[in-house]
């Protein structure tokens, strides 16, 4: 091997990738059956159930009373693998409590719901998932919660003038799903928890590669539909806490809600988790090469990629994540037109296009055009994308992209 590529692989090795590992030996045993004598199964079984019943009328009413201890009441309020699937999940995050909500989108508006009441104030980054913001501007508009935008790489002196004397919860998104700000969240929660309110994060991107605790994050929101789950089959989400009196206003809204996961989809959870550092680390890895690889391209403007140095936000990232996920995005030149990327990401061959993300397979999604946002300052100047980085080999995908770019019009 020439020199120029051993300075390669040293410089993408020890960068991303490799900080998934720390968690490969606590997944692949995190959630397994202990064996007793007669044998047992490594996985737990699906136990599928609406009804639970007791002996007796007191059995039942004594059970009744720890609904929120998970235990076995009704399924509705939760089943085995769930209960097992929210333990993993509370202990790769470092918090004490989670609950599994049927998706992504219902872990944000469960726990919105639980911590706020008419007549307070939300703040949400401008970079925040889409459904989340139409939310907040439309059934919590109606329950009397005020929304309102804030930069999501505001410094503190910004953020401070957001806050209002009603504002109770403070919104975090970091990286963003579509423009990658990496989001201060230790400031964010100094700053929300000196007036009163509550950081809810959604951290999908950072799964345990952020820990949200230790950065003062008082709730913290998965999309588990992406990488824990795996293999673009399974929608759930789950909502974590690490205070007791914040369990008890999950808890109760969620009951409330009705909001639980189905068994078939915590079971093919807990076995995506299984593979998920190994899945991580080698996505992770190709999704840094082709944003390394993309920046010396002369067809790209910017690559939204925190890991990469010169992506805003890269001190943050260094120092508050462990490691990076394998989604990022591209800017093209302003001399290439929205139709000309279209154009571009239609012919190529092993990406397809899809919104979602974390699965095995290679995505590609136009993020220009499109994107609502209230500080025009965080929109793409040029045609922009986004790729999910997928399992195949990279020299293969990179091929792709090549072809791709080489025949794109000016
Ligand atoms: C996908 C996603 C969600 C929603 O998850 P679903 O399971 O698809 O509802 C929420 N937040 C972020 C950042 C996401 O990428």
């Amino acid at each position: 091997m020439h020199k120029g590529n051993k300075d390669k692989e040293a410089a993408v090795g020890p960068v991303v990738g490799a900080g998934w590992q720390k968690f490969a030996t606590f997944l692949t045993h995190a959630g397994r059956q202990q064996p007793d004598k007669r044998g047992s199964f490594v996985n737990m079984p699906v136990e599928r159930g609406s009804t639970v019943v007791f002996p007796t009328v007191e059995d039942m009413g004594a059970q009744g009373g720890h609904a929120y201890e998970h235990q076995l009441v009704y399924g509705a309020m939760g089943n085995p693998v769930q209960h097992r699937l929210e333990q993993v999940i509370a202990a790769l995050e470092g918090g004490s409590h989670t609950q599994v909500v049927n998706s992504g989108l219902a872990a944000c508006t469960v726990a919105l719901l639980a911590f706020l009441k008419g007549g307070d104030h939300l703040l949400l980054p401008d970079s925040v998932y889409g459904p989340t913001r139409r939310f907040a501007l439309g059934t919590l508009a109606r329950f009397g919660v005020e929304t309102s935008f804030y930069p999501p790489r505001a410094d503190e002196a910004t953020l401070r003038a957001h806050i209002r004397p009603n504002t109770a919860v403070i919104f975090a998104e970091s990286p963003g799903s579509h423009t990658f700000e990496v989001q201060d969240i230790p400031m964010i929660a100094r700053l929300a928890h000196g007036a009163g309110a509550r950081v809810l994060l959604d951290n999908t991107w950072g799964i345990g590669a952020f820990q949200p605790f230790t950065s003062g994050v008082d709730v913290s929101i998965q999309a588990l539909t992406k990488y824990p789950s795996g293999h673009a089959d399974v929608i759930l989400g789950s909502i974590t806490v690490q205070r007791q009196e914040h369990w008890q206003a999950l808890r109760r809204t969620a009951i409330e809600l009705g909001a639980c996961g189905a068994p078939d989809d915590c079971w093919l959870t807990l076995r995506g988790l299984k593979t998920m550092a190994v899945r991580l680390s080698q996505q992770a890895r190709s999704a840094y090469e082709l944003a390394l690889w993309l920046e010396s391209r002369p067809e790209v403007a910017h690559v939204r990629h925190p890991a990469l140095p010169g992506c805003p936000g890269h001190e943050i990232w260094k120092r508050d994540f462990t490691d990076a996920s394998g989604l990022f995005g591209v800017e093209l030149d302003v001399g290439i037109t929205q139709e000309a990327m279209i154009a571009m990401l239609d012919g190529l061959h092993l990406f397809s296009i899809g919104a979602s993300w974390g699965g095995y397979e290679s995505l590609v999604l136009p993020t220009s055009g499109g994107l609502t946002r209230h500080h025009k300052d965080g929109l793409p100047k040029g045609a922009a994308f986004r790729i999910q980085v997928g399992l195949e080999n990279v020299a293969d995908l990179k091929a792709d992209l090549t072809r791709g770019l080489d025949g794109l019009k000016r």
